[in-house]
C-alpha cells in the first residue's frame, strides 16, 4: 500500500485572535504543524508528504520547519489558495504517480495517533474510503437566518468528522475535478465524493483528535500531549 499524504496548512488561523498562525504557535516547545508531520513521518505506508502552506510563508517553512526537523518521508511543500478546498486541490496537482491512496489531513490535527492513522488506512483498503469521526455530545440545531431554529436533527445519527479522510487515489481525483468544474464547495473532502453520489465509510477516530481552532484548544492540546509524554 503507498500513500501520499496531504497536509492542509494554508489557513491564516484568524479565529486564533493572535498576529502570528496558530500551527506555527509552540506546544512544549515544538510547533504545531512540525508535531503533526512528525506523526505522520511514522507511518511507513506513506511515502510522501504534501504540505501546502500559505504562498507567502513557504521560506519560513523550509528554514523553520524542514531546516530544523529532519523527516524520513520525502516532502514537497507548495502554496495553497483560498479556500481549503483549494489547498487541497494544489496538493492533489503535486501528487507523484506513485500512490494508491491519498490521505488528507488538517496541519491543525496535531493529537492524531498513529493508531488512528494505520487503523484508517487499513479500513480504506477494505471499503475504499475511511474518514474519522466520532459521535456529537451535543445537541445539534439547525437554525435560520434570524437566529431561529428550523430543526433538531436525531443527535444518535450524528457524526463530528474530522481528518485524516483516506481515498483511492483515483476517486478522490475525480471527485476535485467534479467539484471544481461545478462550482461545488465543501468543507471536508469526504464531502466532494458524497456530492457525486459515491460512499463514504467512517472509522472511529478520537475526541482528542481536535483542531487547533481556538485559544482553548491550545491549552488543551499542551495538556493531552504533556500526558502522553508522561505516559510514554
Ligand atoms: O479553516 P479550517 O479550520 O477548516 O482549516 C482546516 C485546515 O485546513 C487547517 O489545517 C488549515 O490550515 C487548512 N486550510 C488550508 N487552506 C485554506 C484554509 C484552511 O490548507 N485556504
Amino acid at each position: 500500500m503507498r500513500v501520499s499524504a496531504i497536509v492542509a496548512a494554508a489557513g491564516q488561523g484568524k479565529r486564533m485572535g493572535d498576529t502570528i498562525n496558530k500551527q506555527y504557535l509552540a506546544i512544549n516547545g515544538r510547533k504545531i504543524l512540525t508535531i503533526t508531520l512528525l506523526q505522520l513521518d511514522q507511518i511507513i505506508e506513506i511515502t510522501e508528504l504534501i504540505v501546502v502552506v500559505p504562498a507567502s510563508d513557504l521560506t519560513y517553512c523550509e528554514k523553520e520547519i524542514f531546516q530544523k526537523t529532519e523527516f524520513k518521508t520525502p516532502y514537497k511543500l507548495i502554496p495553497g489558495g483560498k479556500e481549503r478546498q483549494d489547498s487541497v486541490y494544489a496538493g492533489l496537482a503535486a501528487l507523484s504517480n506513485e500512490s494508491d491512496y491519498v490521505l488528507i489531513h488538517d496541519g491543525a490535527r496535531p493529537l492524531i495517533t498513529i493508531e488512528l492513522i494505520e487503523n484508517a488506512l487499513k479500513e480504506a483498503v477494505t471499503h475504499g474510503t475511511a474518514v474519522l469521526a466520532v459521535p456529537v455530545k451535543d445537541t445539534i440545531k439547525v437554525v435560520n437566518s434570524n437566529g431561529f431554529v428550523e430543526s433538531t436533527p436525531d443527535r444518535a445519527r450524528l457524526r463530528a468528522v474530522q481528518t485524516p479522510q483516506v481515498f483511492c487515489r483515483e476517486q478522490i481525483l475525480q471527485a476535485y475535478h467534479q467539484a471544481q468544474a461545478i462550482g461545488y464547495v465543501g468543507t471536508d473532502d469526504a464531502s466532494l465524493l458524497e456530492a457525486m453520489g459515491q460512499s463514504v465509510f467512517l472509522v472511529p477516530g478520537s475526541y482528542e483528535n481536535i483542531k487547533i481552532t481556538t485559544p482553548e484548544d491550545l491549552l488543551l492540546a499542551e495538556e493531552i500531549l504533556r500526558r502522553r509524554a508522561k505516559c510514554g
